[in-house]
């Protein structure tokens, strides 16, 4: 067993007692302690003459005990002060938490200390309470070294940073020569990046001559290095997704004559040059014999579904099966819809599949797609929950993937023998995380809206003008608009919420908006009076949805002219994106009301005002994974892939680029990192995407 992995019980001064404040804190191992890195670093390689202390601020000084002591207040509370003086002034250190004998015997006048820490004035002289101290006159008994880059680690309860700050540095000097470098040598010379154990030590103790600005904001050349690293193994993992995908034989699935003369008959407005493009994009993966890999990305509204469906089309003609996921029931069910309609009188055979299906009606779907009889599939999660088989699938289309996981990606994959696969997201990706996420994929973007669009207006309303913005509503009603008024729902009071809706759908029937029809929708309903809800909605027979988040995604209903979001402040930016995304979709002129609550944080206040200002949806995931930070963004966590702990896609996009076309190169020239040279980096990668994925190396 190598010396990383023994427990940091055996590091000198770590009794059981610390050991264990240290292991909650996730450290175990020396290992771990050599990852633990400081938060921050003290400069402390300049000493000031203390006449020059005239600032509050932190400094290092020297000087000569002149007298110390306990001084006792009135109040009964006391201070140990120790005054000392360096020749060019006085300086008083002052502890309120002190063991007064082993002070006494510490702070003998005469001494001289070596002290750092945050200097205050205090009545024309300066103080440093509780200050770190180093007896520089020989009788010091190896208390650490005061000077120089001095690290600050993350806090761990019921540890002091001088012991923590020891306790590092002893693993670390254990660990380090047991560190070996996963990267070769060639590489890191053309990449321009210090060694991992170089690395490792200057991040933990930096030379003097360090640039403590870009230490502190882990930019340092060594920071960087480590970053290097975790995006590389990421990327490597997803260049050998990749790698492995083209490899593997492929359905061609070439189009013909007929089929897209047919399609074009059938298609209900003329496609975008955006559109048109995808598809030539798609169609020319699916003839290929390798399976597609292919990430469809168009903001919400630039429609994505009629390229799904002449993707299905070209498919089911030559005989293949077609299965497209949906995250929701709604959606799922608006798809069958939508494809059903497009292809009325053609032989195709549709069928919808969801959680909701009833258990005799499954089995029968079930068994016609087993023997082949149903041609497209739509369905949620229960496509790849149950046991559904296919018996020539050859297309998966899943639908706003970003809701999906990378396993539920490739469960549906296995379903048949390499499919081709289309990813299809609503959520504009920003080109770094996209990077990130779907590194493995070929990326096609809808940038065009349809014709005849008119921007949202969207406008952030106060508590007190609710009035008026339903007066404004009730006009836009009077002239055939329809509206949707949406309340947040927060897990943890699912009932509570579901009130809110329920009592504000009753309230505002018989108040602000009496006469009109109003419908409610909300996740607890059944299937079936979802749908009629819909339906109704759909054929203008409510003028008023007002509903809880399922309709949040997808919802397609043309003829809607206002969003309302009740309490916005509670949702995130690419949610209220998607949910103005309803709106605006016909010809007409829409809005979108955001209902900001009564006390709403400063960010919220932001958050919402990015609405107001944009309505491009790549400037709002933009603004959304900066004020969110990436890992939230589309739940990496959840998604299978490795965690990425120092870097930051935001901060480090052109480590990122680097590592990931280091990455492409290296799969290219050895796929299997079966040379020497790559073992260590072969070690890593398996150990950091583990099994979530097919990654086993052969
Ligand atoms: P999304 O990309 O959000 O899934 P949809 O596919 O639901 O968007 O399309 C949104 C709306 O735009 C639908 O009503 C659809 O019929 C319409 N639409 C899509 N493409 C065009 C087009 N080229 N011209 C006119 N309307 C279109
Ligand atoms: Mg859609």
């Amino acid at each position: 067993m190598s010396v990383l992995e023994t427990s940091l019980q055996y590091i000198k001064g770590v009794g059981p007692k610390l050991s264990s404040r240290l292991s909650k804190r996730g450290l175990k191992t020396v290992r771990d302690a050599l990852y633990f890195f400081p938060r921050t670093y003290q400069d402390r390689r300049k000493k000031t003459p203390l006449r020059e202390v005239v600032r509050e601020g932190e400094y290092l000084v020297e000087g000569e005990i002149v007298s110390a002591g306990p001084v006792t207040y009135r109040s009964g509370k006391g201070t140990f002060d120790v005054v000392i003086s360096d020749g060019t002034g006085y300086a008083v250190l002052k502890w309120f938490n002190f063991h007064l004998e082993t002070w006494n015997s510490l702070y003998r006048p005469g001494r001289r200390v070596l002290v750092y820490g945050t200097a205050r004035g205090f009545l024309g002289n300066f103080e440093f309470l509780h200050p770190d101290v180093e007896f520089v006159d020989g009788e010091d008994k190896g208390l650490e070294r005061l000077t120089g880059i001095v690290p600050v680690y993350p806090e761990v309860e019921g540890i002091h940073q001088r012991t923590l700050r020891k306790i590092v540095e002893r693993a670390v000097e254990a660990g380090l020569p047991a560190v070996e470098d996963p990267l070769p040598e060639e590489l890191l010379r053309e990449e321009g990046l210090p060694g991992l154990k170089e690395s490792l030590r200057q991040i933990h103790r930096p030379d003097d001559d360090a640039d403590v600005e870009a230490l502190c904001d882990f930019r340092s050349p060594f920071h960087r290095r480590i970053i290097f690293d975790e995006f590389l193994t990421l990327q490597l993992g997803l260049a050998r997704r990749k790698y492995l995908a083209v490899k593997e034989q492929g359905i061609s699935i070439p189009w013909e004559k007929e089929i897209v003369e047919e399609i074009k008959r059938r298609l209900p407005f003329q496609l975008t040059e955006a559109q048109r493009r995808v598809v030539n994009e798609i169609l020319r993966d699916m003839k290929r014999g390798e399976p597609m890999n292919r990430l469809l990305q168009g903001d919400v509204g630039s429609g994505k579904t009629i390229v799904a469906w002449i993707a299905s089309l070209i498919a089911w003609n030559r005989g293949y099966q077609v299965a497209v996921m949906a995250p929701t029931e709604i959606l799922a069910e608006q798809h069958y819809i939508n494809f059903t309609s497009l292809s009325r009188g053609l032989n195709v055979k549709i069928v919808l599949l969801t959680s909701s299906t009833p258990p005799k009606e499954k089995e029968e779907l079930k068994s016609a797609i087993a023997r082949g009889e149903a041609d497209i599939v739509i369905g949620t999660h229960a496509l790849i929950q149950e046991d559904v088989e296919f018996s020539r699938l050859a297309l998966v289309i899943v639908d706003e993937q970003h809701r999906f996981g990378v396993y539920q990606r490739l469960k549906l994959r296995e379903k048949g023998s390499s499919p081709h696969l289309l990813v299809m997201t609503a959520t504009p990706i920003p080109r770094t995380l996209a990077m990130t996420l779907y590194g493995d994929l070929d990326v096609s973007v809808i940038d065009e809206m349809p014709p005849g669009r008119t921007p949202v207006t969207t406008k952030v309303i106060e508590e007190r003008d609710r009035a008026r913005m339903f007066a404004f509503i009730r006009e836009e009603l009077k002239r055939g608009g329809q509206a949707y008024i949406v309340f947040p729902l927060v897990e943890e009071s699912e009932k509570l919420d579901l009130k809110a809706a329920t009592d504000m759908y009753e309230k505002l029937r018989e108040g602000e908006l009496k006469g009109f029809p109003i419908g409610l929708l909300h996740g607890r309903m059944k299937q079936s009076e979802k749908e009629e809800v819909v339906r109704k909605f759909r054929e203008g027979k409510i003028s008023v949805l007002v509903s809880t988040t399922v309709i949040e995604v997808g919802v397609d209903v043309p003829s809607a002219t206002v969003m309302v979001v009740e309490n916005a402040e509670r949702f995130g930016l690419s949610q209220l994106h998607q949910l103005r995304g309803r709106v605006g979709r016909g010809g007409k002129k829409s809005w979108c009301f955001l209902v900001a609550g009564r006390k709403i944080s400063d960010d919220a206040r932001r958050r919402l005002s990015v609405m107001e200002k944009t309505t491009d949806g790549f400037r709002v995931a933009e603004e959304d994974l900066i004020i969110r930070g990436p890992g939230d963004f589309v739940g990496t966590r959840q998604s299978g892939f490795p965690d990425i702990i120092f870097g930051n896609i935001i901060r480090d996009t052109e480590i990122l680029s680097r590592a990931r076309e280091r990455a492409f190169r290296i799969i290219e020239e050895d796929p299997n990192l079966s040379s020497p040279k790559y073992r260590k980096l072969r070690e890593l990668v398996t150990s950091r995407w583990g099994n979530a994925i097919d990654f086993a190396f052969v």
